[in-house]
Protein backbone atom coordinates (compact mmCIF):
# COMPACT_ATOMS: atom_id res chain seq x y z
CA UNK A 1 0.00 0.00 0.00
CA UNK A 2 1.43 3.00 -0.75
CA UNK A 3 0.64 6.42 1.54
CA UNK A 4 2.23 10.05 1.11
CA UNK A 5 0.84 11.03 4.32
CA UNK A 6 2.53 10.36 7.92
CA UNK A 7 -0.88 9.86 9.55
CA UNK A 8 -1.12 6.66 11.19
CA UNK A 9 -4.07 4.07 10.22
CA UNK A 10 -7.44 2.65 11.46
CA UNK A 11 -7.99 -0.82 11.23
CA UNK A 12 -11.42 -2.54 11.04
CA UNK A 13 -10.96 -5.75 13.10
CA UNK A 14 -13.46 -8.63 13.30
CA UNK A 15 -13.26 -11.16 16.10
CA UNK A 16 -14.97 -14.35 17.12
CA UNK A 17 -18.77 -14.72 17.41
CA UNK A 18 -18.03 -17.48 19.75
CA UNK A 19 -15.51 -19.62 18.65
CA UNK A 20 -11.91 -18.39 19.47
CA UNK A 21 -10.34 -20.18 16.81
CA UNK A 22 -11.94 -18.09 13.99
CA UNK A 23 -9.90 -15.23 15.09
CA UNK A 24 -7.28 -14.85 11.87
CA UNK A 25 -3.82 -14.81 12.99
CA UNK A 26 -3.79 -11.56 10.95
CA UNK A 27 -6.81 -10.17 13.79
CA UNK A 28 -4.24 -11.24 16.43
CA UNK A 29 -1.03 -9.94 14.85
CA UNK A 30 -2.89 -6.43 14.21
CA UNK A 31 -4.07 -5.68 17.74
CA UNK A 32 -0.80 -6.45 18.95
CA UNK A 33 1.00 -4.29 16.78
CA UNK A 34 -1.46 -1.27 17.43
CA UNK A 35 -0.98 1.13 20.08
CA UNK A 36 -4.51 0.92 20.95
CA UNK A 37 -7.74 -0.66 20.57
CA UNK A 38 -10.89 0.97 20.65
CA UNK A 39 -13.45 -1.60 22.15
CA UNK A 40 -16.77 -1.47 22.61
CA UNK A 41 -16.43 -3.12 26.21
CA UNK A 42 -13.09 -3.32 27.41
CA UNK A 43 -13.92 -5.82 29.99
CA UNK A 44 -15.36 -8.31 27.43
CA UNK A 45 -12.21 -7.53 25.01
CA UNK A 46 -9.90 -7.51 27.52
CA UNK A 47 -10.84 -11.11 28.24
CA UNK A 48 -9.99 -11.67 24.56
CA UNK A 49 -7.41 -10.12 23.76
CA UNK A 50 -5.66 -12.41 27.17
CA UNK A 51 -6.71 -15.67 25.33
CA UNK A 52 -4.33 -14.44 22.49
CA UNK A 53 -1.28 -12.93 24.84
CA UNK A 54 -2.46 -9.45 23.48
CA UNK A 55 -1.17 -6.56 26.10
CA UNK A 56 -2.51 -2.97 23.72
CA UNK A 57 -4.13 -1.00 25.89
CA UNK A 58 -8.13 -0.41 25.10
CA UNK A 59 -10.13 2.40 24.77
CA UNK A 60 -13.94 2.51 25.31
CA UNK A 61 -15.98 2.98 22.41
CA UNK A 62 -19.46 2.66 22.27
CA UNK A 63 -22.55 4.23 21.22
CA UNK A 64 -23.06 6.79 23.88
CA UNK A 65 -19.52 8.33 23.72
CA UNK A 66 -18.49 7.57 19.79
CA UNK A 67 -18.64 10.87 18.57
CA UNK A 68 -16.16 12.37 20.95
CA UNK A 69 -14.10 9.93 21.45
CA UNK A 70 -13.72 9.53 17.51
CA UNK A 71 -12.25 13.37 18.04
CA UNK A 72 -9.57 12.17 20.34
CA UNK A 73 -9.14 9.11 18.42
CA UNK A 74 -8.37 11.27 15.39
CA UNK A 75 -5.95 13.56 16.83
CA UNK A 76 -3.93 10.42 17.66
CA UNK A 77 -4.07 8.90 14.12
CA UNK A 78 -3.03 12.02 12.51
CA UNK A 79 0.01 12.27 14.62
CA UNK A 80 1.10 9.17 12.70
CA UNK A 81 -0.39 5.97 15.60
CA UNK A 82 -2.36 3.01 14.57
CA UNK A 83 -5.02 2.37 16.00
CA UNK A 84 -7.35 -0.31 15.70
CA UNK A 85 -11.31 -0.79 16.35
CA UNK A 86 -13.02 -4.14 17.12
CA UNK A 87 -16.91 -4.56 18.82
CA UNK A 88 -17.59 -7.47 21.47
CA UNK A 89 -18.33 -9.97 18.79
CA UNK A 90 -18.02 -10.17 14.86
CA UNK A 91 -17.56 -7.38 12.66
CA UNK A 92 -17.62 -3.42 13.89
CA UNK A 93 -20.40 -1.48 12.02
CA UNK A 94 -22.73 -4.34 11.32
CA UNK A 95 -25.28 -3.75 14.19
CA UNK A 96 -22.59 -2.33 16.25
CA UNK A 97 -20.78 0.54 17.42
CA UNK A 98 -17.33 2.42 14.59
CA UNK A 99 -19.43 3.95 12.05
CA UNK A 100 -19.01 7.28 13.43
CA UNK A 101 -15.27 6.74 13.53
CA UNK A 102 -14.69 4.76 10.58
CA UNK A 103 -17.16 7.98 8.73
CA UNK A 104 -14.62 10.79 10.56
CA UNK A 105 -11.86 9.16 9.13
CA UNK A 106 -12.53 9.00 5.65
CA UNK A 107 -13.71 12.73 6.10
CA UNK A 108 -10.23 13.49 7.67
CA UNK A 109 -8.54 11.43 4.82
CA UNK A 110 -6.90 9.09 6.89
CA UNK A 111 -6.74 5.70 5.88
CA UNK A 112 -9.32 2.93 6.46
CA UNK A 113 -8.19 -0.57 6.47
CA UNK A 114 -10.63 -3.47 7.11
CA UNK A 115 -9.12 -6.93 8.92
CA UNK A 116 -11.98 -9.29 7.82
CA UNK A 117 -13.41 -12.24 9.95
CA UNK A 118 -16.14 -13.11 11.45
CA UNK A 119 -19.84 -11.63 10.90
CA UNK A 120 -22.97 -13.67 12.11
CA UNK A 121 -24.84 -12.66 9.35
CA UNK A 122 -22.52 -14.05 6.48
CA UNK A 123 -22.16 -17.38 8.87
CA UNK A 124 -25.87 -17.63 9.01
CA UNK A 125 -26.59 -17.15 5.14
CA UNK A 126 -23.39 -19.77 4.27
CA UNK A 127 -25.15 -22.64 5.49
CA UNK A 128 -29.05 -21.63 5.68
CA UNK A 129 -29.36 -22.89 2.10
CA UNK A 130 -31.63 -20.06 1.24
CA UNK A 131 -31.02 -18.00 -1.83
CA UNK A 132 -27.73 -16.09 -0.60
CA UNK A 133 -26.62 -14.19 -4.07
CA UNK A 134 -29.01 -11.11 -3.24
CA UNK A 135 -30.28 -10.39 0.29
CA UNK A 136 -31.55 -7.52 2.32
CA UNK A 137 -29.78 -7.72 5.98
CA UNK A 138 -32.56 -5.46 8.50
CA UNK A 139 -29.99 -5.74 11.99
CA UNK A 140 -32.39 -5.67 14.82
CA UNK A 141 -36.05 -4.93 13.97
CA UNK A 142 -37.77 -1.83 15.91
CA UNK A 143 -38.35 -2.84 19.75
CA UNK A 144 -41.87 -1.02 20.11
CA UNK A 145 -44.45 -3.56 18.41
CA UNK A 146 -46.47 -1.11 16.65
CA UNK A 147 -43.30 0.48 15.14
CA UNK A 148 -42.09 -3.72 14.47
CA UNK A 149 -45.86 -4.31 12.63
CA UNK A 150 -45.42 -1.04 10.68
CA UNK A 151 -42.14 -2.01 9.37
CA UNK A 152 -42.65 -5.25 8.48
CA UNK A 153 -45.64 -4.97 6.32
CA UNK A 154 -43.30 -2.45 4.57
CA UNK A 155 -40.61 -5.50 3.48
CA UNK A 156 -43.86 -8.10 2.91
CA UNK A 157 -43.52 -7.96 -0.62
CA UNK A 158 -39.74 -7.96 -0.79
CA UNK A 159 -38.46 -10.70 -2.61
CA UNK A 160 -34.67 -10.86 -1.89
CA UNK A 161 -33.77 -13.44 1.22
CA UNK A 162 -34.16 -11.25 4.60
CA UNK A 163 -31.89 -11.06 7.23
CA UNK A 164 -33.00 -10.39 11.03
CA UNK A 165 -30.75 -10.27 14.15
CA UNK A 166 -32.86 -10.92 17.11
CA UNK A 167 -31.91 -11.42 20.89
CA UNK A 168 -33.33 -14.02 23.24
CA UNK A 169 -35.98 -11.66 25.10
CA UNK A 170 -37.86 -10.75 21.66
CA UNK A 171 -37.39 -13.82 19.21
CA UNK A 172 -40.98 -15.24 20.11
CA UNK A 173 -42.73 -12.04 19.38
CA UNK A 174 -40.45 -10.96 16.57
CA UNK A 175 -41.35 -15.05 14.75
CA UNK A 176 -44.94 -14.01 15.59
CA UNK A 177 -44.63 -10.91 14.13
CA UNK A 178 -42.75 -12.31 10.95
CA UNK A 179 -45.83 -14.96 10.54
CA UNK A 180 -48.63 -12.31 11.04
CA UNK A 181 -47.20 -9.62 8.20
CA UNK A 182 -45.63 -12.39 5.80
CA UNK A 183 -48.20 -15.36 6.43
CA UNK A 184 -47.09 -18.07 8.48
CA UNK A 185 -46.32 -20.32 5.39
CA UNK A 186 -43.32 -18.36 4.30
CA UNK A 187 -39.93 -20.17 4.37
CA UNK A 188 -37.33 -19.71 7.56
CA UNK A 189 -33.99 -20.41 8.90
CA UNK A 190 -33.33 -19.97 12.60
CA UNK A 191 -29.58 -20.24 13.04
CA UNK A 192 -28.60 -19.88 16.49
CA UNK A 193 -25.42 -20.07 18.61
CA UNK A 194 -23.87 -19.99 15.30
CA UNK A 195 -19.89 -21.23 15.83
CA UNK A 196 -21.08 -22.26 19.59
CA UNK A 197 -21.47 -25.64 21.41
CA UNK A 198 -25.56 -25.04 20.90
CA UNK A 199 -25.51 -24.36 17.25
CA UNK A 200 -28.71 -25.08 15.44
CA UNK A 201 -29.48 -24.34 12.72
CA UNK A 202 -32.79 -25.39 11.70
CA UNK A 203 -35.49 -24.64 8.80
CA UNK A 204 -38.81 -24.57 8.70
CA UNK A 205 -41.96 -22.30 7.93
CA UNK A 206 -42.58 -18.84 10.10
CA UNK A 207 -45.16 -20.51 12.16
CA UNK A 208 -44.09 -24.04 12.27
CA UNK A 209 -40.68 -22.27 13.85
CA UNK A 210 -42.89 -20.68 16.33
CA UNK A 211 -44.80 -23.37 17.28
CA UNK A 212 -41.30 -25.70 17.59
CA UNK A 213 -39.83 -22.98 19.91
CA UNK A 214 -42.64 -22.30 22.10
CA UNK A 215 -42.79 -26.72 22.95
CA UNK A 216 -38.33 -26.25 23.61
CA UNK A 217 -37.57 -23.37 25.79
CA UNK A 218 -33.61 -24.19 24.98
CA UNK A 219 -34.57 -23.10 21.60
CA UNK A 220 -35.18 -19.80 22.88
CA UNK A 221 -31.97 -19.15 24.38
CA UNK A 222 -28.95 -17.57 23.07
CA UNK A 223 -28.09 -15.39 20.19
CA UNK A 224 -29.90 -15.81 16.72
CA UNK A 225 -30.00 -14.58 13.09
CA UNK A 226 -33.26 -15.61 11.08
CA UNK A 227 -33.48 -15.57 7.33
CA UNK A 228 -36.47 -15.58 6.05
CA UNK A 229 -37.46 -16.18 2.38
CA UNK A 230 -37.90 -13.39 -0.29
CA UNK A 231 -42.12 -13.18 -1.22
CA UNK A 232 -42.07 -15.03 -4.29
CA UNK A 233 -42.25 -12.80 -7.55
CA UNK A 234 -46.00 -11.49 -7.92
CA UNK A 235 -46.39 -13.28 -11.34
CA UNK A 236 -45.54 -16.81 -10.12
CA UNK A 237 -47.27 -17.04 -6.92
CA UNK A 238 -49.53 -19.98 -6.62
CA UNK A 239 -53.04 -18.86 -4.88
CA UNK A 240 -54.20 -21.99 -2.75
CA UNK A 241 -58.02 -22.58 -2.62
CA UNK A 242 -57.79 -21.67 0.73
CA UNK A 243 -56.49 -18.40 0.23
CA UNK A 244 -59.13 -17.64 -3.01
CA UNK A 245 -61.98 -18.34 -0.56
CA UNK A 246 -60.65 -16.09 2.19
CA UNK A 247 -59.89 -13.70 -0.91
CA UNK A 248 -63.70 -14.23 -2.60
CA UNK A 249 -65.61 -13.67 1.23
CA UNK A 250 -63.87 -10.56 1.89
CA UNK A 251 -64.19 -9.36 -1.54
CA UNK A 252 -68.11 -10.03 -1.05
CA UNK A 253 -68.17 -7.73 1.88
CA UNK A 254 -65.28 -4.83 1.45
CA UNK A 255 -64.19 -2.48 -1.57
CA UNK A 256 -61.12 -5.05 -3.70
CA UNK A 257 -58.44 -2.70 -2.36
CA UNK A 258 -59.15 -3.26 0.97
CA UNK A 259 -60.74 -7.05 0.49
CA UNK A 260 -56.55 -7.80 -1.65
CA UNK A 261 -54.98 -6.27 1.68
CA UNK A 262 -56.70 -8.03 4.24
CA UNK A 263 -56.26 -11.19 2.59
CA UNK A 264 -52.71 -10.76 1.70
CA UNK A 265 -52.28 -10.66 5.68
CA UNK A 266 -54.01 -13.31 6.20
CA UNK A 267 -52.72 -15.57 3.54
CA UNK A 268 -49.24 -14.24 2.88
CA UNK A 269 -50.51 -14.17 -0.75
CA UNK A 270 -49.11 -11.01 -2.37
CA UNK A 271 -51.85 -7.90 -1.97
CA UNK A 272 -51.08 -6.78 -5.55
CA UNK A 273 -51.65 -9.99 -6.73
CA UNK A 274 -55.10 -10.28 -5.26
CA UNK A 275 -55.86 -7.04 -6.18
CA UNK A 276 -55.07 -8.02 -9.95
CA UNK A 277 -56.90 -11.14 -9.53
CA UNK A 278 -60.05 -8.96 -8.52
CA UNK A 279 -59.62 -6.63 -11.33
CA UNK A 280 -59.45 -10.00 -14.00
CA UNK A 281 -62.75 -11.05 -12.38
CA UNK A 282 -64.71 -7.94 -12.53
CA UNK A 283 -63.33 -7.56 -15.91
CA UNK A 284 -65.78 -11.08 -16.66
CA UNK A 285 -68.80 -10.02 -15.57
N1 LIG B 1 -21.18 -7.20 14.75
C1 LIG B 1 -21.79 -8.50 14.92
C2 LIG B 1 -21.66 -9.30 13.62
O1 LIG B 1 -20.83 -8.95 12.80
O2 LIG B 1 -22.38 -10.28 13.46
C3 LIG B 1 -23.23 -8.38 15.37
C4 LIG B 1 -23.39 -7.66 16.69
S1 LIG B 1 -25.04 -7.50 17.22
C5 LIG B 1 -24.90 -6.41 18.55
C6 LIG B 1 -25.34 -9.00 18.06
C7 LIG B 1 -26.35 -9.88 17.32
O3 LIG B 1 -25.68 -10.61 16.29
C8 LIG B 1 -27.00 -10.95 18.19
O4 LIG B 1 -28.11 -10.43 18.90
C9 LIG B 1 -27.41 -11.98 17.16
O5 LIG B 1 -28.58 -11.57 16.50
C10 LIG B 1 -26.23 -11.91 16.18
N2 LIG B 1 -25.19 -12.87 16.59
C11 LIG B 1 -23.98 -12.59 17.09
N3 LIG B 1 -23.30 -13.73 17.36
C12 LIG B 1 -24.12 -14.74 17.01
C13 LIG B 1 -24.00 -16.16 17.04
N4 LIG B 1 -22.91 -16.76 17.50
N5 LIG B 1 -25.05 -16.91 16.58
C14 LIG B 1 -26.17 -16.31 16.11
N6 LIG B 1 -26.32 -14.98 16.07
C15 LIG B 1 -25.32 -14.20 16.51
Amino acid sequence: MSRDSLAGLLYVVATPIGNLQDCSPRAVETLKKVSLIAAEDTRHSRRLLDQFGIQTPLQALHEHNEQQISSALLKKLAAGENIAVISDAGTPLISDPGFRLVQACHQAGITVTPIPGPSALICALSAAGMPADKFIFEGFLPSKPSSRAKHLQTLAEETRTLVFYEAPHRILESVSDLAEAFGGEREVVLARELTKVYETIHHSTLSALLAWMQADHNQQKGEFVLIVAGAPPVDNQEISSEALQVFHILREELPLKQAAKLASRITGVNKNRLYALGLEQEGEK
